[in-house]
Formats: structure tokens, C-alpha cells, sequence
């Protein structure tokens, strides 16, 4: 197998990748919290985690990937409390929609997506194990874990524990600038509503950190090979994620921690206040194929800020069309059935120069600039020149083969057309503009005709 270099958070700097296993890579992906729709920033690092899974595919390794659904949480609690709707049924919800733009971002799904609520058990259970060992402690209103016996606490974030003060957080959420003990287990309290499990130390939920701990043990082992995320979560998450795991197991929780740059808006950061967070809807709103987006995140190198504009994304939904239009066309075989030692060495030489770049801490940018260059190589027949760019095609996802006409209407939309129809056969109209106003949401426009309903994607 060629060498793989990645960027390894812990050490800040670019390693040769070394698998625990030969030939088999184990890998961990920070998965949405499901109270809202995901943004086109979060969607930029699950691109990333899907690449890397694609390159390692494409150079000969079985990958075991698991990315969890964190559907208890302090958001997920706050958001179905204002909504006045059970927790399961939100986060059901967004989980739902969730895989949904995934799928239109041709994300491959990982083979195990766990969801929190259902490994509870293994939580308490490493929670007891530090209690045991006195790395956590109780207090009045949860567990923590005591950071001051955890002797490389924040390596991963470089942090200068000089500052660090004898305090606890109950926030999931805090400052590198204080690091302090952190929450392994909230006891409960009236504004958790009826969200609660019994654990021996008493009853209450799981703080958001430990959660990954126990679904990466659970799913995948003690020890894996990378755990991937952005570059917010280096701290205090992955940081924690390491502290308490390592408390209980004695072993190095992760390989390679691989972390994913920032999107800003037009030069500004994503926030509510700007009204500048967009997600898929947003972009199929104007247009824009999730497909083309993809293609606008590879042209930079995940570890840079990208900075998002309507002019460029549009470029880059050109740029990509281009492509695909080239390689959906079938070509005739026949004349380029006679291969010539240059044509042979030719392909090889390309095909080389890719997997170089690829397997370069994932460079796609320069990954593109090698398939515009098959595209503009006069000497290779077209049919060679489309095989080539299918091939790399297995890493990139650009969907180059699909034909406009083939585009697929996701399972879900078809399932919510069935029930549409029920309702207006029913002649609940009512029911059927509901549902109409939800494939709509998703970004496919509904038209009802002499024969039947159409869906396009809008
Ligand atoms: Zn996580």
C-alpha cells in the first residue's frame, strides 16, 4: 500500500499513517447533535471525514467507521422544551433530515451511526470506573472529572494549565482561556423535564464529552486509529474525550486526531445575529446542488479557513457541470481500442500524480487540478480521459456519471409523496399541504398533474 500522510492534531504536524490493524483503518467521526438543521459549516467537516474514509477505500483498506447522533444533550433538552415537543420526537426529527442531506451531499453513510440515548449504560459504566479510580469525584450537582489527575491534560490543545483554577463547569460548553473539571454526569434537575436515567451515583444524564468516549469504546475500541471532528471541538470535547477515556482504560484513546477548518460568511463567522447560517435549504433555495457545494469545499485544503460567497459557490457549480457533462457523455470505444505505449504510460502517470496528491493530507484542491489537466491533454483519446476521471471520481464524489435525468429522489421524499397521495385521495387537504410544505423544505418541487404527482428537485 502506498503511504498515507495525515495531519495529526496531538502533534501538530504531518505523519506517515501507521493502522493499529494492517490493511484496516478504525474511525471515529463527532456526528451532529440532532435539535436543529445542520449547517453548511458542520456539513464541511463530515465532507472531510468522508474523503478520508474515501481515500483510505481507495487505497486498499476496510475502514470501520462509526459517527454518533447526539440526541441528549443541553441543546437537545433546551430545544424541545421551548418547543413543547419530547425529545425523542425532535431529535427524530432532525436525525431524519440530517441523513437526508448527507445523502444529497453523496456523504456514504458510516457503518454505525450510534445514537446516545441508547449506550447510556456504557456510560455509567465508565463513569463508575473513574469514580473507582478517583479520577471524578461528586458534587451537589453531578459528577466531574478532576482534570488535575489526568498528567497530559490538554496536549491536544496546547493549553498552558498555569491558569488553571480548582473549579468545576456544568457547561458542556466553555473557554480554553479556564480550563477546569469538567461534567461526566448532570444530576437531575425540574429543567430537564422528564429526561432523566438512574445511575447508582444518582439519577440524572450524561454530560455531552463522556458520550463519545462510550460510543467509540462501544462501536470500535479502547484504542483506535483517528477520530476526526472540527476544529471547535479540539477543545474542550476531543480534549475531554482523551482525559476521561485514558482515565479509565490506561491506554492511548486515539491514534491520529485529524480536525477540519472553519467557513466564514463573506469574510464574517456564521451567527444567528448576522442571519448568515445556511444550510443545504438555503442553497438549494438559490439553486445550488449540494453536489456543487462538495465540489466548492474541495477546492480548498480542509485544514484552511474557507470563506463563503455566493460567487464563488456559483463558480464552482460551473466549474463542476463542466466536468460532469464531459464525463456523462458515452463515447466511442472503438476508436481508442488501439493503446499505445505512450497512452498506457500516460494513464499511469496521471494516476500516480492523484493518489500522490490524495494521499498528501488529502489534497484535493490539487486532486482537482490534475483531472482539469486530463481534461485539457489533446494527445488522450476522450474515452480514456473519462475513465480516469470516474476513477478518481470513487475519492472525490462528485457524481460525475449521473445524467440531469437520473438524478435520484431520496427514500424519504418517496415515502412522504406515498403519504401525501393517501391524504389527498383521502381528500385531507390539510394533511397533503403539510406534507407538500415538507418536500418542499427539502428542496423538491411538487406538481400535481393530469397524471399524477411530479417531483423535481428544485
Ligand atoms: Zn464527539
Amino acid at each position: 500500500m502506498p503511504p498515507i500522510f495525515l495531519h495529526n492534531t496531538l502533534g501538530n504536524k504531518k505523519e506517515e499513517f501507521i493502522p493499529i490493524k494492517q490493511g484496516e483503518v478504525s474511525m471515529y467521526n463527532c456526528g451532529p447533535t440532532v435539535y436543529d438543521f445542520a449547517h453548511i459549516g458542520n456539513f464541511r467537516t463530515f465532507i472531510l471525514s468522508d474523503i478520508l474514509r474515501r481515500v483510505f477505500e481507495y487505497n486498499g483498506y476496510k475502514v470501520d467507521g462509526v459517527m454518533n447522533i447526539t440526541d441528549v444533550d443541553d441543546k437537545t433538552i433546551k430545544r424541545s422544551v421551548v418547543e413543547g415537543i419530547s425529545l425523542k420526537s425532535l431529535t427524530h426529527k432532525y436525525e431524519e433530515l440530517f441523513f437526508s442531506d448527507l445523502e444529497a451531499l453523496n456523504i456514504i453513510k458510516p457503518q454505525k451511526t450510534p445514537k446516545a440515548t441508547e449506550s447510556i449504560a456504557d456510560m455509567i459504566s465508565l463513569i463508575e470506573k473513574m469514580l473507582e479510580n478517583g479520577t471524578a469525584y461528586k458534587s451537589s450537582d453531578g459528577v466531574y472529572f478532576d482534570i488535575a489527575k489526568s498528567p497530559g491534560y490538554g496536549t491536544l490543545a496546547h493549553l498552558n494549565l498555569e491558569n488553571s483554577t480548582k473549579e468545576r463547569v456544568a457547561n458542556d460548553e466553555y473557554d480554553k482561556t479556564n480550563p477546569r473539571d469538567f461534567s461526566l454526569w448532570k444530576f437531575y434537575t425540574k429543567d430537564d423535564e422528564n429526561v432523566c436515567y438512574e445511575a447508582p451515583f444518582g439519577k440524572g444524564r450524561p454530560g455531552w464529552h463522556i458520550e463519545c468516549s462510550a460510543m467509540s469504546m462501544k462501536n470500535l475500541a479502547e484504542t483506535i486509529d483517528i477520530h476526526t471532528g472540527g476544529i471547535d471541538l479540539i477543545f474542550p470535547h476531543h480534549t475531554n474525550e482523551i482525559a476521561q477515556s485514558e482515565a479509565v482504560t490506561g491506554k492511548t484513546f486515539v491514534h491520529y486526531w485529524i480536525h477540519g477548518g472553519f467557513i466564514t460568511i463573506d469574510g464574517k463567522k456564521m451567527s444567528k445575529s448576522l442571519g448568515n447560517i445556511f444550510t443545504l435549504q438555503t442553497l438549494k433555495g438559490k439553486k445550488i446542488d449540494p453536489i456543487a457545494y462538495r465540489y466548492f469545499v474541495l477546492g480548498t485544503h480542509y485544514r484552511s479557513m474557507l470563506n463563503f460567497t455566493w460567487e464563488a459557490v456559483g463558480g464552482a457549480q460551473v466549474a463542476w457541470k463542466k466536468i460532469k457533462s464531459f464525463v456523462s457523455k458515452t463515447y466511442d470505444q472503438q476508436e481508442s481500442r488501439l493503446v499505445s505505449k505512450s497512452i498506457i504510460y500516460k494513464l499511469s502517470e496521471y494516476k500516480e500524480k492523484f493518489s500522490k496528491h490524495i494521499n498528501n493530507d488529502l489534497d484535493t484542491s490539487q486532486s482537482l487540478a490534475v483531472v482539469f489537466e486530463i481534461l485539457k491533454d489533446s494527445k488522450l483519446p476522450d474515452h480514456y480521459k473519462q475513465e480516469l476521471i470516474l476513477d478518481f471520481d470513487k475519492v472525490l464524489g462528485l457524481k460525475l456519471d449521473e445524467k440531469e435525468e437520473e438524478k435520484i429522489i431520496p427514500e424519504n421524499i418517496k415515502i412522504l409523496i406515498k403519504e401525501r397521495d393517501t391524504a389527498r385521495n383521502g381528500k385531507n387537504f390539510a394533511k397533503s399541504d403539510e406534507i407538500r410544505k415538507e418536500i418542499e423544505l427539502q428542496g423538491f418541487e411538487v406538481k400535481d398533474g393530469p397524471e399524477g404527482t411530479v417531483i423535481t428537485p428544485r
